[in-house]
């Protein structure tokens, strides 16, 4: 009944992405990195998958975390923003949520609260990203400061993030990798940096625990083609169909702005699926799509609830035929590029009007 628009979640390619991290990664515990509805994916599904199989899981807030302790997940939650305001640390604590603690405020939190147990803390220390995380001249008093408090678990972990691991030959990896080193020489307790970038391009920054995520759902964050990534299967395969099919005489034009026009006597297939349903806008001319399995392009516009496609060279093209938007056989970076963005924003844009179905 109604549109056929799904994005269908491979969920065996997911755990295929796992332990290919696990293999590039073979002595580090992996935190599985499921913000922002599992980037788009549906954080339930994919933490249900991953729950027996990952060492951890990180979220960039407690009420993402909260949503997955009801639904049943067992697994450690890291909070990567840390918490917002004191209450929720005690609250963080009774779900055993772990924290990452990045500054004054929060630390002073921690060593005022009352807490049923001792946390579990990862200090983010800022190596060149300056978003977030303690600066360098203050990362060896917080970390005392840490161990030295009854509400903090021992073990701290001493972790950072990278800004540009997403390009294999960027000296600023290896810039930040080496001030972490220094930050971290008379510092006890395990160490952090990998995000999927530096999972597949740096094997330097593994360290103790990796996080990746975008990895985990079969997309390449590097730049570049790498040989890592060669073996990543896309878990979302966004579909739709074809819902019209028309000829358009050369010189006619098509969509809103008549932004496209046939040079040529022209085919064009109308698609159930536009920006409302979480195809971008931005899309330009020309950006491809697959229909039975064949390329065509995007010619014209994308409307809110459909999208037009020059199938002038493709095999007869039929009403009710499937059309890939991104997925297996089309990397959703391909597509990203051509509306000049990435493909992690189209895949954690994914509104909820479009429905996830498990097929594997
Ligand atoms: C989002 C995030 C990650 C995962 O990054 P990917 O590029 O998706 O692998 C890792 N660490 C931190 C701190 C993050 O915020």
């Amino acid at each position: 009944m109604g549109r056929s628009n799904q994005a269908r979640l491979d969920l065996g390619a997911l755990r295929h992405n796992l332990a290919h991290a696990r293999q590039l990664a073979p002595a580090a515990r992996v935190m599985c990195v499921v913000k922002a509805n599992a980037y788009g994916h549906g954080a339930v599904t994919v933490a249900q998958a991953l729950d027996p199989l990952a060492d951890a899981l990180a979220v960039a807030c407690i009420e993402e975390a909260l949503e997955l302790r009801e639904s049943g997940i067992t697994s450690p939650i890291l909070l990567l923003e840390g918490w917002f305001e004191r209450d929720e640390l005690p609250l963080a604590v009774a779900n055993n949520l772990w924290v990452m603690v990045d500054n004054q405020r929060q630390l002073q939190w921690l060593e005022q609260a009352r807490l049923p147990a001792p946390v579990t803390c990862w200090l983010k220390v800022d190596t060149g990203m300056h978003r977030l995380g303690v600066a360098p001249a203050d990362v060896a008093g917080f970390h005392q400061r840490l161990q030295a408090s009854p509400n903090a678990h021992d073990d701290v972990v001493t972790c950072t993030h990278f800004a540009c691991a997403d390009e294999a030959n960027n000296a600023m990896t290896a810039r930040q990798l080496a001030q972490f080193e220094n930050l971290t020489d008379g510092i006890t307790g395990p160490r952090s940096a990998a995000n999927s970038a530096g999972v597949l391009a740096w094997p330097s920054s593994h360290y103790d625990w990796i996080r990746p995520g975008y990895m985990l759902y079969g997309n390449s964050p590097m730049v570049d083609p790498h040989p890592n990534t060669g073996s990543l299967r896309a878990v979302m395969t966004l579909v739709s169909s074809v819902i019209s099919v028309r000829h358009v005489a050369a010189g006619e034009s098509v969509g809103y702005g008549a932004t496209w026009i046939a040079r040529r006597p022209s085919r064009i297939a109308t698609i159930s699926i536009g920006y409302g349903d979480g195809y971008p806008r931005m899309a330009a001319n020309g950006t491809p799509v697959l229909i039975n399995g064949q390329r065509a392009r995007l010619a014209g516009r994308v409307s809110m609830d459909m999208i037009t496609v020059d199938v002038t060279d493709l095999d007869a093209v039929q009403l009710g035929d499937e059309a890939v938007l991104w997925g297996k056989d089309l990397p959703v970076d391909e597509v990203a590029l051509h509306a000049g963005t990435s493909g992690y924003e189209l895949t954690t844009r994914m509104p909820a009007r479009t429905p996830r179905v498990v097929v594997a």
